[in-house]
């Protein structure tokens, strides 16, 4: 059978510095093919130099056994290579049968026929059995909803060959289903989809094989029967990462204790406690009040009824002051919001707010600031080109994220509570932050995880706690999580 997509041999360099190279992709009708490889592996160039964003600089490329090179962007689509974006490509007060006929509305000269417009839209939009008003604007849409007409919008223009780049980034998990169910129809009409993605349960769903990339060089290209999440990562990163050893933790010392909380309309009746030196783990799907429960109990959020205990001592938390002074820590999901300053450099948003601390002595401030710094950059294996003082914006996800750490760290925190702490991150920096949050708990922290990724629940967790609307649904010890059991108690379940 002749491939949908082929390249071949697929050179790339930036100013010299070899970004692909001799890298192979081969994609069949009616398949999806997963692109995996960490960050700066080379998957967005490969992506820009198949739909002409990018030239290479030697290969070729043929589209149904034809030659092809495109200039730009919009020779790709007239082939019928069309890229689906997270972000807004349109002008967000288009309607959506508006959007869905850019440039092409039916009518002649300045009149358009809009009852024309509206039944085309829903005829497009029958195609995939998508059920939404073709009068809805754009900006009215939810993330999914979004994606889902410009995927129709393709699918409406013939196209053959479809490309998402981590398009569940921001999706909750019963969009992620309408997502999926998406493109299950696609493949059902022969549509090809070169899918990228950090998460590796979604891949093993909807991907009949992947191709890895690491350092610009194709690694392998495997049907997913023939490989498992441990051999994928193997060879994303290169290196084995070992699986963790979690032993039951032996201190009887609680040092976070919930008792009745409750929150009208997030949360009801929450109990449990989390001992020193323990990785306690709430796992439900995204919505299920547990974000709403962690921002309580650090006071980012105000809760209803109920107590809150921080080493036996009651504690009125009413306010993010208030956590901070009982020793909690927070880590939000959005890093934009993690409190870091993005425009200023690493060692400034350590030592943003420790200044005190460091001394009132403004000439050995700098001398100090740096030396500490250096202490965390070496103990979280901080990765950043150019330095301590390069912006925080400069640096990947999973570096933020560790320089988030660092800071509650750095302020002496006895608790501290992770919101989905590696969303967004990939794989390697991923395996830094789980043996960071291992070192911690040993060294007597008590940690808190709120996860919707069930992989990293049953990597870290001693515990791990269900929630389902709010209520918390069943307990695990690590020895007897099941992902079978667990997936079941988030879902509703009784265990
Ligand atoms: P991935 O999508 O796998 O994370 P990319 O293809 O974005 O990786 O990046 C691969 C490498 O190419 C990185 O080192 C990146 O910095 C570099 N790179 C990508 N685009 C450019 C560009 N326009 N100019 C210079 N370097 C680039
Ligand atoms: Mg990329």
């Amino acid at each position: 059978m002749t491939p949908l997509l082929e390249m071949r041999a697929i050179h790339k360099s930036f100013y010299g510095v070899k970004v692909l190279q001799d890298v192979p992709l081969t994609l069949y009708k009616g398949e999806v093919l997963a692109l995996l490889g960490e960050n700066g592996a080379g998957k967005s160039t490969l992506i820009k130099i198949l739909n002409g964003d990018y030239q290479m600089d030697a290969g070729s490329i043929f589209l149904e056994g034809q030659q092809v090179n495109f200039n730009e962007p919009r020779d790709a689509e007239k082939n019928g290579i069309v890229m689906i974006y997270q972000e807004l490509h349109y002008a967000p007060d288009l309607s959506v049968a508006e959007n869905l006929f850019i440039g092409k509305l039916p009518g002649s000269g300045l009149w358009v026929d809009w009852q024309k417009v509206r039944e085309e839209a829903k005829k497009a939009l029958g195609i995939l059995n998508i059920d939404l008003d073709p009068d809805t604007l754009m900006r009215d849409l939810t993330v999914v909803e979004r994606q889902i007409v410009e995927i129709v919008k393709a699918i409406y223009a013939d196209a053959k060959l479809l490309v998402m780049d981590e398009p569940t980034a921001a999706l909750t998990p019963p969009e992620v289903e309408m997502l999926f169910g998406t493109v299950q129809k696609l493949r059902q009409k022969g549509v090809g989809i070169i899918y990228i993605s950090h998460r590796l349960d979604e891949i093993f769903r909807i991907a009949q094989r992947v191709t890895v990339l690491r350092d610009g060089k194709h690694v392998a290209t495997k049907p997913i029967q023939e490989v498992t999440p441990g051999n994928l990562v193997e060879m994303m990163v290169g290196r084995e990462i070992e699986t963790r050893n979690i032993r039951a933790v032996t201190t009887s010392k609680v040092a976070l204790e919930v008792s009745h909380l409750s929150k009208i309309g997030a949360f009801e009746d929450i109990n449990f406690k989390v001992h020193e030196g323990e990785v306690v783990s709430i796992f439900g799907l995204l919505g299920s009040g547990q974000a709403n429960l962690t921002r309580c109990i650090f006071g980012a959020e105000r809760f209803d009824s109920g107590g809150i205990q921080v080493f036996g001592e009651p504690k009125n938390i009413r306010r993010p002051q208030d956590g901070k002074n009982a020793g909690i820590g927070f880590v939000p999901i959005d890093r934009k919001v993690r409190g870091l300053v993005l425009g200023m450099s690493v060692r400034k948003n350590l030592t943003l707010s420790n200044w005190a601390k460091l001394s009132v002595l403004s000439f050995f401030q700098g001398f100090k600031e740096r030396q500490h710094t250096k202490t965390w950059i070496d103990a979280l294996g901080i990765r950043m080109a150019g330095g301590m003082d390069v912006p925080v914006r400069f640096l990947s996800g999973g570096n933020q994220q560790k320089v988030v750490l660092a800071r509650w760290l750095e302020a002496n925190v006895k608790i501290l509570i992770l919101n989905e702490p590696t969303w967004g991150v990939d794989v390697g920096a991923r395996s830094d932050i789980y043996d960071q949050l291992e070192i911690l708990a040993k060294q007597g922290l008590a940690i808190l995880v709120v996860s919707s990724d069930i992989q990293e629940v049953l990597a870290i967790s001693h515990r791990i706690l269900t929630i389902y609307k709010g209520r918390l649904t069943a307990e695990f010890s690590h020895d007897m999580a099941s992902e079978e059991q667990i997936l079941n108690a988030a879902a509703g379940g009784l265990s």
